[in-house]
């Protein structure tokens, strides 16, 4: 007679060993240096990479199971949201301009963080590091698709959302994230790992992925909630490796300290400049506002970001260089920016406007030592021009960062009434800079920063020749359609009109 063996089922713990521990061997005719050649060269020390756990210890068929499961109720409800004219039930079209920033300027920057991790996949040597990388890869194309997938159908009815990817590439305040993205993807892969797990998912993610989502919601549109969720239901996964490999870098060798600050201290710089487009989003875009953008920093920013640093003192990390000139800038970085976006917004592909009465007093209500004082006189001012039928733009060509790419917009830390602008020299040539921080990015490694593509130059080369219908075209915008003011563009109007129709019998 046969003996039956029971199959033993394994545990998770189990077959997430078997998964990473039986996929790593030592080499016998390679060399491992030359297996993986980029991990040396930043000078982190690893003594064992076998000390690299990842918490989760998610294996690949329940990782499969589990995005499967989101991917099918994610794709249900946008069809829901298609079929039922979602595209009507936004408060009002004022809002698609955060939606619109999102796709030209985010949803890229995703697809780039899931290059990035492919690449760290293969460059990292501890196997459980391995395969949450490209874990993450996965996740971060997934989140660009569904981000993709869920605006498209924006698309149909409105404009500014046709031509992302080369808005992506060639827009002026779309080559911020570009660029963070490009430096990050460039960088070592334990610097990456610092700019996207750490940057990327703790100082930004959480931020925009948290209140914008609830924005989202509040005005409607359940399309963007719904992929909102699902990318962060993988970012507790994503910042935990984040986490992981900065305390890892740090208990393996105390050599590491002094360059895992450095990093922290540019990476949380890059990230915050970053985020000033997240900040008008939320104070200026977003018709029906949940908190403003101060709030959502105190929550987010501080308190989060308090209890992180306090989580690495142990290690000897302090907080970031530019924290305190981050906390000065907060209640005045959405007035500047919206400011920009309003006088350069015949180049931009979304519109912008004169916040109306309720809306300053909202703003002077959220910022009371900053908005009527600063900011509130020069929208005034800018509502005089536009009723003498002047409408304020600035032809001039904006003054760019070196390091962000950022027009230089932002005020002194220390007073908000003068400019702020830094300037600095190399190999002869003059480059600007928009802060402090900002400057010493670009002194820590010069030969990287010169290099960068800015897009005010372009302007004046080819296919270009300084020719602003040229560069409309180049840059994919519709003169008259995807740019301007929302007053009276085809967006306030379709909606305007479609939604009259849609509760009324006309
Ligand atoms: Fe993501
Ligand atoms: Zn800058």
């Amino acid at each position: 007679m046969d003996m039956k063996v029971a199959k033993k089922k394994l545990a998770l713990k189990e077959k997430y060993r078997l998964l990473t521990r039986d996929l790593g061997w030592e080499p016998t005719y390679q060399n491992k240096d030359e297996i993986y050649p980029y991990t040396k060269y930043e000078g982190i020390r690893i003594h064992d990479w076998d000390k690299w756990e990842d918490p989760f210890r998610l294996t690949m068929d329940s990782y499969w199971k589990y995005q499967a499961e989101k991917e099918r109720k994610f794709y249900a409800i946008i069809d829901a949201h298609a079929q039922n004219n979602g595209h009507l039930h936004i408060t009002d079209a004022r809002y698609l301009s955060a939606l619109k920033i999102f796709l030209q300027a985010i949803s890229p920057g995703e697809y780039a963080a899931g290059k990035g991790f492919a690449r760290m996949g293969r460059e990292f040597p501890g196997v459980g590091t391995q395969v949450a990388c490209q874990m993450q890869a996965i996740d971060e194309i997934r989140h660009a698709q569904t981000q993709i997938h869920a605006l498209s159908n924006y698309n149909k009815f409105y404009n500014g959302f046709h031509a992302f990817a080369d808005a992506r590439d060639r827009m002026w305040y779309c080559t911020v994230p570009r660029s963070f993205f490009d430096d990050a993807v460039s960088a070592g892969p334990f610097e990456f790992m610092i700019a996207i797990g750490f940057s990327f998912e703790y100082v930004l993610t959480n931020l925009l992925f948290v209140p914008f989502m609830s924005g989202a919601a509040y005005n409607g549109d359940m399309a963007t909630v719904t992929f909102g969720f699902s990318a962060q239901s993988d970012e507790a996964r994503h910042m935990t490796l984040g986490l992981e490999c900065i305390k890892f870098m740090l208990e393996q060798d105390p050599a590491n300290l002094p360059i895992v600050q450095g990093w922290i201290d540019k990476w949380f710089w890059r990230g915050f400049r970053v985020l000033g487009l997240v900040s008008t989003m939320m104070d200026y875009m977003l018709p029906k506002r949940v908190m403003s953008w101060r709030e959502a920093w105190n929550i987010y920013g501080i308190e989060n970001g308090t209890a992180l640093f306090r989580d690495l003192a142990r290690y000897g990390i302090r907080a970031p260089a530019g924290w305190d000139d981050a906390e000065k800038a907060i209640d005045h970085m959405s007035h500047q920016f919206m400011l920009g976006l309003y006088q350069w917004s015949f180049g931009t592909a979304l519109h912008s406007w004169i916040p109306s009465d309720d809306d300053m007093a909202w703003l002077a209500k959220k910022y009371p030592d900053t908005f009527d004082k600063y900011y509130r006189p020069r929208w005034e001012h800018i509502k005089k021009l536009k009723a003498a039928g002047t409408q304020f733009a600035n032809y001039g060509l904006a003054k760019l960062c070196q390091t962000c790419q950022l027009p230089i917009v932002f005020t002194e830390p220390d007073d908000p009434t003068r400019s702020a602008q830094r300037e600095g020299e190399y190999k002869g040539e003059k480059y600007h800079f928009c802060s402090d921080g900002c400057q010493h990015i670009f002194e820590n490694e010069p030969e990287k920063y010169i290099q960068a593509w800015l897009p005010m130059p372009q302007l004046f080369q080819d296919p270009i020749g300084g020719d602003l219908a040229a560069w409309m075209d180049w840059v994919g915008l519709r003169n008259g359609k995807d740019n301007g003011d929302f007053d009276g563009s085809e967006d306030q109007k379709n909606f305007d009109a479609w939604r009259a129709m849609a509760t009324s019998n006309q």
